[in-house]
């Protein structure tokens, strides 16, 4: 889809921090971070809804972003996913959002 912003980052159009990178799978930092190492997970194969893409598209997110989530070291962290505008979704292309939460006994210290 030629005005979508993710399909411009998979083909390189907009430069991203690549994390991972497969023929149906790209993950890349978000560029307004709700943390550090939040990460964005998509699929290769445009549509706007979970409900839209095909199952093989959708096999490979979650265990990218469980990857991603033992990368970062956090012992916790979200998993997310938004589907249409009145759940929040702003950009129009499937992702799964992978968002590390600081240890909070840590970050008290
Ligand atoms: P949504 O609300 O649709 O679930 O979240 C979209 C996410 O995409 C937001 O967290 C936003 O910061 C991120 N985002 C939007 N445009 C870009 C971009 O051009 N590059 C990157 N890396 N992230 C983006
Ligand atoms: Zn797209």
């Amino acid at each position: 889809m030629a005005a979508c912003i993710f399909c411009r980052i998979i083909k390189g159009e907009i430069p991203c921090f690549k994390l991972f990178e497969s023929d149906k799978t790209l993950a890349f930092l978000d560029i307004n971070p709700l943390s550090k190492g939040h990460a964005l997970v998509i699929p290769k194969f445009h549509g706007e809804k979970l409900t839209d893409i095909p199952d093989d598209s959708l096999a490979e997110l979650l265990p990218v972003a469980k990857k991603l989530a033992l990368a970062t070291g956090a012992e916790d962290y979200n998993i997310l996913q938004n589907n249409g505008k009145i759940a929040h979704q702003v950009v129009e292309h499937v992702h799964f959002h992978m968002i590390p939460k600081p240890n909070e006994v840590e970050g008290l210290g």
